[in-house]
């Protein structure tokens, strides 16, 4: 490979040098004047150092996990190792075909079978699929298994999912892809599942209940195995949305608590990082029972050989993705389990619950916090308030801590507390950096009183200035004009 683009033009340029003997050997004879091009070939003709340059300014335009904080709710925007990068670029991996047969990629298959167990440990789940490439995808191959176990034992009336109104979106969008009816109930004033209100709608016809435990409020579900009983008693199963999983590492597992089936996110728990759309992976483990429905293939091993098992392919809901899941993702958190050992992954939760906590304690005086009680890994706020008092909304707090140099927290999720911020450090920040972000909070806080329009008026330092979302998304120009 040329290393500059000076050295990839002479190179180019010797590809087209006449032949040595007939330097000067004219054109014009060789090729009638008609055919020659009138005008000179417009290549773009560029530097090395001002392309790099011209990146370089295009990334710092940007917000990311090196340059910031982000403490987005619900994503868990951590930063994680680039050494993890590093070692998955290992070309003995990704110069793999996944149609090389089994005893060519042992290896491959070692992680995938390794991952599956190490996941299958965490969760307490008994058998894991590798295959699903976000958590919705995995919602929705959960909620298939859940759909084949019933219509197995000749439960196909079954035909509604139960989730409360804290859940995210996209678990009544997986629920009603699987032809499922979606009921809604309340969270009770702890903001967690009316245990009353669940045992009303509970009945023959439940399929499953999903939660997401700890809750988008950043509560612990503590109720769980009563919740469990209601829903098996009317012999509906658990879906557990392990979207919030980076809060329980280590200290519970889902598959001894009451769940049935669930999904990781190992874009938002296992070292992929999050944003930018993918790729990501979102495995789904289940209890036992459930195994023969999972996707084929599930990775064996038999002896000392690793293979590719389809036995269950009858009972199988089939494949959900082209091959087995998103490998490169896979083998990160793979990477970064080896890495961090139990008692590395059970401080990655408690480090997240403390530094959640924290902030908490110093906002909860300033901001109000609908729900007192000691969260986990995150906490929402309501910025109901700060309307009321000065006109400020959540929205514009938000835009205001771009002026000061982090990503905004997310905003009006969950739905049900009024103009919510939600919080989630995660676990690998520093106490300076949760410091400087609280003092930051709290000068917003100051402004709102003595110079609101600062506020309402932000983002006043970064490279755009507040956008009109509604009319940005109805009419998307992504064209850059040169
Ligand atoms: C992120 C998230 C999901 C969906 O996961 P994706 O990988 O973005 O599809 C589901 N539930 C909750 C609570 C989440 O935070």
């Amino acid at each position: 490979m040329p290393k500059t683009i000076f050295e990839m033009s002479v190179k180019g340029r010797k590809a087209i040098t006449l032949p040595k003997n007939d330097i000067n050997y004219p054109v014009e004879k060789a090729i009638p004047g008609k055919f020659l091009r009138q005008n000179e070939t417009h290549l773009p003709e560029v530097s090395e150092l001002d392309v790099m340059r011209h990146f370089i300014k295009l990334s710092q335009l940007n917000h990311f996990i090196e340059k910031g904080f982000y403490p987005l709710g619900s994503c868990t925007m951590k930063y994680n190792p680039k050494l993890n990068e590093t070692l998955v670029n290992n070309e003995k991996f990704n110069n793999l075909h996944p149609l090389q047969n089994e005893e060519s990629v042992q290896g491959a298959l070692e992680v995938l079978y390794e991952l599956q167990k190490d996941l299958t440990e965490i969760s307490g789940m008994d058998a894991v699929s590798l295959q699903p490439v976000a958590g919705a995808h995995g919602e929705f191959t959960g909620i298939k298994v859940i759909r084949a176990f019933h219509a197995a034992n000749g439960n196909d009336f079954k035909d509604t999912i139960i989730l409360p109104d804290s859940a995210h979106g996209t678990n009544p969008a997986s629920s009603t892809l699987n032809g499922y009816k979606v009921v809604e109930i309340k969270s009770n004033d702890k903001g967690m599942v009316d245990i009353e209100e669940l045992r009303k709608v509970a009945n023959e016809n439940t399929a499953g209940f999903m939660l997401t435990n700890p809750n988008t409020l950043g509560i612990f579900e503590s109720q769980i195995e009563e919740i469990a009983e209601i829903i098996h008693e009317v012999g509906g199963l658990m879906y557990m949305d392990g979207a919030n999983f980076n809060a329980l590492l280590g200290l519970v597992q889902p598959g001894r608590i009451g769940f049935d089936v669930m999904h990781f996110n190992l874009h938002k728990t296992f070292a992929t990082p999050h944003g930018g759309g993918g790729p990501g992976a979102g495995p789904v483990g289940v209890r036992l029972f459930l195994e023969k429905y999972l996707p084929v293939p599930m990775i064996k091993k038999d002896e000392d050989k690793f293979y590719l098992d389809y036995s269950h392919e009858d009972s199988s809901i089939g494949k959900v993705q082209a091959f087995f899941g998103n490998f490169a993702v896979n083998l990160k958190a793979y990477i970064y389990l080896k890495m961090l050992g139990s008692d590395g992954l059970k401080r990655i939760s408690e480090n997240a619950i403390i530094n959640a906590n924290y902030i908490k304690a110093k906002l909860q005086d300033i901001y109000d916090v609908p729900f007192m009680d000691n969260c986990m890994h995150e906490f929402v706020i309501c910025g109901e308030k700060h309307k009321k008092a000065y006109g400020i909304k959540t929205l514009d707090i938000a835009k205001r801590l771009l002026d000061k140099g982090y990503h905004a927290p997310t905003i009006y999720f969950p739905n049900i507390v009024h103009e919510a911020i939600m919080i989630e450090p995660t676990e690998t920040e520093s106490k300076q950096t949760l410091d400087e972000f609280i003092n930051s909070m709290i000068e917003i806080d100051k402004e709102c009183k003595e110079t609101p329009e600062l506020v309402k008026n932000a983002p006043t330092n970064t490279p755009t200035k507040r956008v009109d979302d509604a009319y940005s998304v109805k009419h998307l120009n992504v064209k850059y004009e040169f």
